[in-house]
């Protein structure tokens, strides 16, 4: 029986949703229909995945189906910082829901902190290869988004990849109407995150948690890299429960009250992930795994660095 976060807007979150970056068109839609018929019913969405046509598809044919209604369903989905200018950001949802044939999101997050000059590139860039920046910050990109909530396209507005100086930012914005919900950060054993984590949480944002696997299939992975999937102090817990390292991966967040989102195509390991409410870590072994800690980030997105409200340079 899954669980599920409860927000500050009284929406419950299931704790454990399937992510969608990487999946590529051909596999994502199986790989929904499968997720949804094993019980997930939170799929992490994003324009950024170019794949939410197919997502889309797969939800359709299950409600279709009758094996869920949308209700029943949890869909985040993400604005991306080209459109953080006013006018765009309305365009940004609107092609989301088409895409994903749905007429509310559960949850819009702001993908990324940096506002990009508004271009049909993900990475506008000029012709010596500097990245284009907008004067639209993510302050200006949310007041958009709030009348989204009020139109009732967006249940609830989140984050993504701020920093607690950026929430503090946000939170002391001038007529704020709509607080974020959630922040999706990255986080697992070797980025366990205790401080924004702590934060967040004291201010009634809940957390999710991204690259839970450490995301072995991310473009830039390189050999000498750690890899969480086969540490073999994760490999020796998860065996003395019988489950595997990505079902000890993903409870070790369940156990945090931090909602997960692993990313699969492969049938068996999608069914497997979500396996994990049958087990409990010990208080030992979940202090264990925090110990594992090493700062060491999946998504540091480094070309984008050396700009304004770069999320990491702050220690949280
Ligand atoms: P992840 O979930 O940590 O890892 C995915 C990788 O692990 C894939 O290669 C997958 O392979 C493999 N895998 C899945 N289950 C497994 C299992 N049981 N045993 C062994 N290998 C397994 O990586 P992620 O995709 O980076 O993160 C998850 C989701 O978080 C994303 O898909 C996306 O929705 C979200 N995300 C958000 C942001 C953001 O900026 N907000 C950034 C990164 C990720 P197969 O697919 O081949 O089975």
């Amino acid at each position: 029986m899954a669980t599920f976060v409860e927000l500050r807007t009284k929406a419950k979150m299931p704790i454990v949703g399937l992510g969608t970056w990487k999946s590529s068109p051909g596999q994502v839609k199986e790989a929904v229909k499968v997720a949804i018929d094993a019980g997930y019913r939170h799929i992490d969405c994003a324009y950024f995945y170019e794949n939410e046509n197919e997502v889309g598809d797969a939800i359709q044919e299950k409600i279709k189906e009758k094996v869920v209604k949308r209700e029943d369903l949890f869909i985040v989905s993400k604005l991306w910082p080209t459109f953080f200018e006013r006018p765009l950001v309305k365009t940004a949802c609107q092609k989301t829901l088409k895409d994903l044939k749905l007429d509310y999101l559960d949850i819009y997050l702001i993908h990324w902190p940096q506002g990009l000059q508004p271009s049909k590139d993900f990475f506008p860039k000029d012709d010596k290869g500097n990245i284009l920046t907008s004067k639209a910050t993510f302050l200006d990109a949310w007041e958009a988004l709030e009348e989204l909530v009020d139109e009732g396209l967006v249940k609830a507005l989140g984050i993504s990849n701020f920093n607690h100086f950026q929430i503090e930012k946000l939170l002391n914005k001038p007529g704020l109407k709509h607080k974020p919900v959630t922040n999706q950060i990255e986080c697992h054993p070797y980025l366990t995150q205790d401080k924004l984590i702590q934060y967040c949480h004291s201010k009634g944002i809940t957390i999710t948690a991204y690259s839970p696997l450490g995301s072995p299939d991310r473009p830039w992975a390189k050999p000498e890299d750690p890899s969480l999937l086969e540490d073999p102090k994760i490999t020796e817990i998860a065996a003395k429960y019988k489950k595997s390292t990505a079902q000890v991966l993903i409870r070790f967040h369940i156990q945090r009250n931090v909602a997960v989102i692993p990313k699969s195509v492969t049938p068996k390991r999608i069914i497997e992930n979500f396996q994990v409410f049958d087990f409990k870590l010990s208080d030992e072994d979940m202090a264990t795994m925090l110990s594992f800690n090493r700062n060491w980030r999946v998504c540091s997105v480094t070309h984008l660095a050396h700009l304004d409200e770069y999320p990491f340079h702050a220690e949280y």
